[in-house]
């Protein structure tokens, strides 16, 4: 199982990825946008399933790469001295009600923060930036891949990341980041089981329950 003891903050960064960006019809931004999630949003992809909330509306998967810092930001640091591993996620979104905060102009708590909202998977050594582009990530769905990704895509690179957060929010030992999702988010209902692959080692598979 996943230790989540020594988690601290969850950071995680939308749009990320040009084409997702632009299937959900957002503008690509100029600088990263960063949101956070509470730690009690954790769930282990070793789990056996995951409990939703049923009555809200559509909750999307987003299958993302996820960093964890080892060690407190200094300026001039790189990923690959502050980063020691890395692991998959999913950053659960409800989308519907993400659509009504956006339009309101509220924060996005609600739609990204919720109980069950980040499932992870356990943690690999991080073995630098250049070797984790060498391969792919995907999540699929009921055994069919849904999404593919690659940290080459990135329109913001994880040492841009990196500075940013550290710079605007603090960055330090036991912070975690979700990097973005790439293209193929979707729905998901009761029963559907999702799984995450790094290259063709899977990592970890949750399946989701729906509630209220
Ligand atoms: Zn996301």
């Amino acid at each position: 199982m996943t230790n989540f003891n020594t988690i601290r903050n969850i950071y995680c960064v939308g749009r990320n990825y040009r084409e997702h960006a632009a299937e959900l019809g957002n503008d690509v931004p100029d600088k990263p946008m960063i949101f956070t999630k509470p730690t009690h949003a954790l769930i282990s992809m070793d789990a056996e399933h995951v409990t939703l909330p049923g009555d809200q509306g559509g909750i999307h998967y987003e299958g993302e790469l996820v960093l964890h810092v080892g060690k407190s930001y200094t300026p001039g640091i790189s990923v690959d001295e502050i980063i020691d591993q890395f692991a998959l996620g999913i950053d659960f979104t409800l989308r519907d009600v993400q659509n009504e905060m956006k339009k309101k102009g509220q924060p996005w708590l609600p739609a990204k923060g919720f109980l069950g909202s980040a499932p992870i998977t356990g943690f690999l050594p991080f073995p630098g930036a250049a070797a984790l582009e060498q391969t792919d990530f995907q999540l699929l769905k009921n055994g069919e891949s849904v999404q593919r990704g690659n940290i080459q895509n990135l329109i913001f690179n994880l040492q841009t990341i990196i500075d940013f957060i550290a710079v605007n929010f603090g960055l330090g030992e036991g912070d975690i980041i979700y990097t973005g999702t790439p293209e193929g988010v979707g729905p998901v209902q009761q029963g559907d089981r999702l799984e995450l692959l790094w290259g063709d080692q899977s990592l970890g598979s949750i399946t989701i329950k729906t509630e209220g």
